[in-house]
């Protein structure tokens, strides 16, 4: 039913990069032979799961949606993939995303155009877009993304769906391709909180191969349908500030008073350096993004210039510079190689990607490495003691995924600065190393879904389940 789904409306949409229905369907048919031989089966067997095409897959294509990585194939399983298998999951497919998860509407994915299942005219959110708009036009029950600063939470927002970044370091990003290591988590994308937490359960618990895995129990999944008593739910006033939309604020506002309505209690906390948290953000995540990437040179992974090309042309301009008597100039020509390896990214690379490897590189170098690497560090410091203060006062802070609903494609993507705002309530989350997810909370005139924001303490993602299962 899913695949018929997917054929039918998969060319409106843009989920999918790819999908393989065979392979799907021989995956199914395995699965289903092993419960009728009575064999034990995991806790997703049969259940189809796609997944952002950022998570190494063996013997596939994982692409990034980046010219860079098309025709990359994996050489071994991502944990986050390989859990997946041994919960006998079906893997359907791969779902569009920004490159290398760098924006917030999928419109920076090199391979293809997604759009808002709600609206066909808006953008299902970044950078899991493929991931958000794949439940809610019910491609896939269940779908993996990555959040670096909301790429998870912002297009579960934008779509009506359930998303979750759980705290850094409880999903293994082992075979995760890396955009910014210390913010970059894997998380489930769902219906609901029920089903999140199902998927949350087959991904999550700690990996030796992940240097930076959590050791830790990932809590009793099996209770989440039991109501919190005495849940104490903090709002900041910092969320509530202009710039949010009067419908988002509004059924925002409703939602904390079914809570009230449910039993929590209702207290006004503060964030006092949330107003940083956007820059604090757009040093780090470049930062990190431009180390990552300095292995994409042509030569370890993926795009590779024509090097025969290169080397004819660096001979012509060469014999042309000796011949009119410019010898030093001849002589300061790139090598092959380096001409290579700059061909190679330029060609490759999107504008966005470009811009974060300069933002970074700026950042980084000797000079302004303390002014801003340095000081991004230390506020990004502050950001974490203000949620560690008010996780002393309440079990969950709620508020605003995003100021506004979707917005419509093509509106932002030329505008760099205005799309970097839309992260201003999730970014916090991945600088704090907190679990936040989004869960839908109404909807504006326009039919536009709504997303409510919750965040917790370190490791408390049983209690966001839970709260987020009393409210659906
Ligand atoms: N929109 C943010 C960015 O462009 C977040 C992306 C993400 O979480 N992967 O960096």
């Amino acid at each position: 039913a899913y695949l018929d789904r997917i054929d039918e409306h998969n060319p409106g949409v843009g989920a999918f990069l790819r999908y393989d229905a065979e392979r799907a369907l021989t995956a199914a048919r395995h699965i289903d032979e092993r419960r009728k031989a009575g064999e034990p089966l995991g806790p997703l067997a049969g259940v189809p799961v796609a997944v952002k095409d950022i998570l190494a897959e063996q013997g596939e294509r994982t692409t990034c949606a980046s010219r860079m990585l098309e025709e990359f194939r994996a050489p071994y399983d991502s944990t986050v993939i390989a859990r997946l298998k041994a919960a006998d999951a079906v893997l359907l497919g791969r779902l569009n995303m920004d490159e290398f998860a760098m924006g917030g509407s999928t419109e920076n994915s090199a391979l293809g155009k997604t759009s808002n299942p709600w609206d066909l005219k808006c953008s299902p959110g970044g950078s899991s877009g493929g991931s958000a708009a794949a439940v809610a036009a019910d491609f896939a029950p269940l779908t993996i993304g990555t959040d670096t600063g909301g790429s998870i939470r912002q297009p579960a927002a934008f779509c009506g769906i359930t998303g979750m970044k759980p705290t850094y370091g409880r999903v293994s990003r082992f075979g995760l391709v890396a955009f910014a290591s210390s913010l970059d988590q894997v998380g489930p994308m769902a219906r609901s909180a029920e089903d999140l937490a199902l998927l949350y359960g087959a991904i999550a618990g700690h990996d030796p191969q992940d240097s930076t895995s959590l050791n830790q129990p990932i809590g009793d999944l099996s209770t989440i349908s039991q109501p919190l008593k005495g849940l104490r739910i903090g709002y900041a006033k910092e969320h509530f500030a202009a710039g949010l939309d009067g419908e988002v604020d509004e059924a925002v506002r409703t939602a904390l008073k079914v809570y009230e309505a449910l039993g929590a209690t209702l207290v006004e906390v503060s964030l006092p350096h949330s107003k940083y948290a956007v820059a604090t953000y757009y040093v780090i995540a470049p930062c990190e993004a431009s180390s990552n990437l300095a292995r994409y040179d042509g030569v370890h992974y993926g795009y590779r210039s024509d090097v025969a090309k290169i080397t004819a042309e660096l001979s012509a301009q060469r014999a042309a510079l000796e011949e009119a008597g410019e010898r030093r100039a001849a002589e300061d020509l790139d090598t092959p190689l380096v001409r290579m390896y700059r061909q190679s990214r330029s060609e490759a690379f999107g504008p966005e990607v470009k811009r974060r490897i300069m933002l970074g590189t700026y950042a980084l170098s000797a000079g302004y490495y303390d002014a801003y690497y340095l000081k991004a560090l230390k506020v990004r410091r502050l950001i974490r003691q203000d949620f560690d203060k008010v996780f002393e006062q309440v079990d969950v802070l709620a508020g605003p995924t995003t100021a506004t609903p979707a917005f419509e494609l093509g509106s932002l993507v030329d505008d760099p600065l205005a799309m970097y705002l839309v992260d201003l309530y999730t970014v916090s989350a991945n600088l704090a190393g907190v679990p936040a997810m989004s869960l839908p909370c109404g909807f504006s005139k326009s039919g536009l879904p709504i997303g409510l924001q919750l965040q917790a303490k370190p490791l408390a993602e049983e209690t966001l389940l839970r709260a987020a299962y009393m409210y659906q």
